[in-house]
């Protein structure tokens, strides 16, 4: 299968690799050199845009930041027209950014009047999905569109939802999100109250993790450093998930609460104490470093 992949991220440049490992002919392509970089090195074919990437492709992967990148890339944005101008009527496009889900709609509608099908498939599961193919995908657009792509989403991840129609993979996704940054306070704040009556964190943590408390974050991605090895608290909060993206994930569960009247008081406090996590300039770390507000100064 001919695939082009845009955005070679934390999580694009490994979701590519294991495309590239299970023998697709992949062409690759960032706005960062140094990514392409890490990648080319990797043995990952680069192309010089993301337009260029699109020869012959018959599936498209885009994995962006945020809404306005995924809108700018595909329908183009400062006057600069997008790449689904480009892309050949037949092709399936698989966006696998976490999005607003009025956007992936926009997007899925502008290409079926071009004869190009959309699903909107966003993940969960982390760096460590991404690279072990593991991901779970949950996805918004038609069945046939969704077993069209399922080969494919089947080397990078161990789950695959049909969530329901365009948009519905993105509303799955921030639900899901936004009880992750609530957890990931929830499991920091317990850790600190442990760390601040003398616990060592490595029993509390493995105590919490088989009692009812237990969770992802405790399963896998420790906020406190040197409690798990692999995690990102563990290499100075860098790759992982950026608290910054957290933010975001959780703005767009704020948007859609207020959209259909839902009550989500507790989501509305963790998009407030990540906003002021990144005022005070962690934007860039990952999101488990929100723990730095909770925990004793040393
Ligand atoms: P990232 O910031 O590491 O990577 C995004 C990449 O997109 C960057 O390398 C950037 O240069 C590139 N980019 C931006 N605009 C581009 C364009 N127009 N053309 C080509 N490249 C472009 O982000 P990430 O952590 O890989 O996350 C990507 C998406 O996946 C986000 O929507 C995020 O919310 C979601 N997500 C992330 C994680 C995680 O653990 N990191 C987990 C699940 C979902």
């Amino acid at each position: 299968m001919k695939i082009a992949f845009i955005g070679l991220g934390n999580m694009g440049g490994p979701m590519a690799m294991n495309l590239h490992k299970a023998g697709h002919t992949l062409s690759a392509f960032d706005l960062s050199k140094e990514a392409c970089a890490k990648f080319a090195a990797e043995g990952l074919p680069i192309a010089a845009s993301a337009a260029a990437t699109l020869d012959g492709a018959e599936i498209v992967i885009s994995m962006l930041p945020a809404s306005a990148h995924v809108e700018g890339l595909y329908l183009g944005s400062d006057g600069q027209p997008g790449i689904l101008e480009k892309i050949a009527p037949g092709t399936l496009v698989i966006d696998s950014s976490t999005i607003a889900a009025a956007t992936s709609r926009k997007v899925a509608e502008a290409a079926a009047k071009k004869g190009v099908a959309v699903i909107d498939a966003p993940v969960s599961g982390g760096t460590g999905g991404a690279i072990a193919g593991t991901l779970t995908f949950m996805v918004g657009g038609s069945e046939a569109d969704l077993e069209r792509a399922r080969p494919v989403l089947e080397k990078m991840g161990a789950n695959i939802f049909h969530a329901g129609a365009a948009g519905a993979g993105q509303t799955a996704k921030i639900c899901n999100n936004m009880l992750l940054g609530i957890l990931m306070i929830g499991t920091s704040e317990a850790i600190a109250l442990g760390v601040a009556n003398g616990l060592d964190p490595k029993v509390l943590s493995e105590i919490m993790r088989r009692s009812s408390g237990g969770n992802w974050a405790l399963e896998k991605y420790n906020p406190l450093p040197g409690v798990m090895e692999t995690a990102p608290a563990s290499k100075n909060y860098a790759g992982g998930f950026g608290t910054d993206l957290m933010l975001k994930d959780l703005g767009l569960a704020q948007e859609n609460a207020a959209a259909v009247r839902a009550s989500t008081p507790l989501g509305g406090l963790a998009r407030n104490l990540y906003a002021a996590h990144s005022l005070a300039g962690h934007g860039a770390l990952d999101f488990s470093s929100v723990i730095k507000m909770v925990q004793k100064k040393i």
